[in-house]
């Protein structure tokens, strides 16, 4: 039994928002109020500091079973802890990718074994080949949170019909990668900065809001759960808001590498700056911070995506795999460039990392409440850092390394454990 002291407790899901105390027991919040003291047990001080329910991240690469050298389940989930995330959600194009119980079966042996909270989807087709439907029922069964193509978008439209048919009969959630690859020249390199810097052809904002277009249409037709991946286009916001009034069951997300930066990233940190879908120009960012605002795009997601060093140095930066280490960034973009902007509250953008993702799918996560389990990150907004090349996570691709960003964390705790403090070597010994 403990107490976190003096926190401004804020919880996106109640509207709480105010400076108390927190009893925890027993893995679970066990009071909030004004104050409490209690004799004898060990105190967290929280003064100055906001104490928010353990983030939620539905859009992880822990790269295991398959790529280890770059992720695996137990250093992704290091790196989700150092990040303040207590649930994560992993995506299944591993190797072999998640498409079977067995392979199921297996990963959650491995992420029960993590100190916080891992979930995972099956893959839509078996082993992402786009046209052989996965068993949706007996990968339900082992215990899947959803279905996703994420990595290879689902060009088949007949086939992501009878996904959504399938997913409707089962109240799943079906996420989407969206980028159709015949109109797309060299991935994770925008059309604009491809032509004029690289002299390729690009990855074009049409490959993704054209398929976005096709894909909500068919989310309205069978009112399935579609979850739209990482928005990068103006276009694509527009195309959502267009569905979500006409009434398609349809969510979206958004980077915060996308929110934060555009193209010309690119320019001073190569490769580490290479991303799918790309980033794009300064109208496209506008628009997502936009579309984050009117509740558009209700979600934020990292794509944490490692890749080995050696990988991402390929000569030509067109060979270089796309995707950057997400999860220890996330909050600190956030809070750089949407709290302190003034563009979102505080308590707004939490949402958007807390309970509207657990929401989504059905997660108990996401919130503070009495009897609610005791999945919290207590950070300070004010503080700043510079990051370091040095991570949680077994790869270091982020373009954000040597950047000052605010909001340093304190704590991560999950159900009710520590699981990680700063200054202290707790992340290596969860
Ligand atoms: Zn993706």
């Amino acid at each position: 039994m403990y107490i976190i002291k003096n926190g401004l407790i804020i919880d996106p899901q109640s509207g709480f928002n105010q400076v108390s105390d927190m009893l925890i027991d027993q893995g679970k919040i066990k009071q909030i109020s004004k104050e409490i003291d209690i004799k004898g047990i060990p105190i967290i001080d929280a003064s100055n500091k906001i104490v928010a329910p353990g983030l939620v991240d539905i859009h992880v690469h822990f790269r295991e079973p398959g790529q280890t050298h770059k992720e695996n389940i137990h250093t992704g989930a290091l790196s989700a802890a150092v990040g303040g995330f207590t649930t994560v959600l992993m995506m299944a194009n591993t190797n072999p990718t998640i498409s079977s119980p067995e392979i199921v079966k297996q990963v959650k042996e491995s992420a029960a074994k993590e100190a916080i909270k891992i979930e995972t989807v099956a893959t839509i087709t078996k082993s992402l080949n786009g046209k052989d439907l996965v068993n949706f029922e007996e990968l339900l069964e082992a215990g899947v949170a959803g279905f996703s193509d994420d990595g290879i978008p689902l060009t088949d439209t007949k086939v992501l019909q009878e996904a959504m048919n399938l997913a409707r009969k089962h109240d799943v959630v079906l996420s989407l990668h969206e980028e159709d690859p015949s109109l797309n020249g060299v991935l994770g390199i925008n059309e604009h900065i491809a032509q004029k810097i690289y002299h390729v052809c690009g990855a074009s904002g049409l490959a993704e809001y054209s398929m976005i277009a096709r894909d909500a249409m068919i989310a309205y037709q069978t009112q399935a759960k579609v979850h739209i991946q990482h928005l990068s286009s103006s276009e694509s916001v527009e195309v959502v808001d267009f569905a979500q009034k006409l009434g398609a069951n349809l969510t979206a997300e958004v980077t915060p590498q996308h929110f934060s930066k555009t193209e010309n990233l690119l320019l001073t940190k190569g490769a580490n700056a290479k991303l799918n879908p790309p980033l794009r120009l300064e109208k496209d960012r506008q628009a997502l911070i936009d579309g984050l605002k009117s509740g558009v795009i209700s979600i934020i997601a990292s794509d944490h995506a490692p890749h080995h060093i050696m990988e991402k140095a390929a000569d030509n930066i067109s060979q270089a795999p796309s995707g950057m280490t997400g999860l220890e960034t996330s909050l600190a973009l956030g809070i750089t460039y949407l709290v302190s902007t003034k563009e979102l509250s505080m308590i707004d953008f939490l949402a958007k990392m807390t309970c509207n993702p657990a929401q989504l799918y059905g997660f108990d996560a996401g919130y503070l409440r009495e009897g609610g389990p005791a999945d919290i990150v207590i950070f300070d907004q004010a503080e700043e850092r510079i990051i370091k090349a040095e991570f949680a996570s077994k790869s270091s691709n982020s373009p954000f390394i040597g950047d000052k960003l605010k909001g340093v964390i304190h704590y991560t705790i999950c159900n009710g454990e520590i699981v990680y403090q700063k200054d202290s070597h707790a992340a290596t010994l969860v």
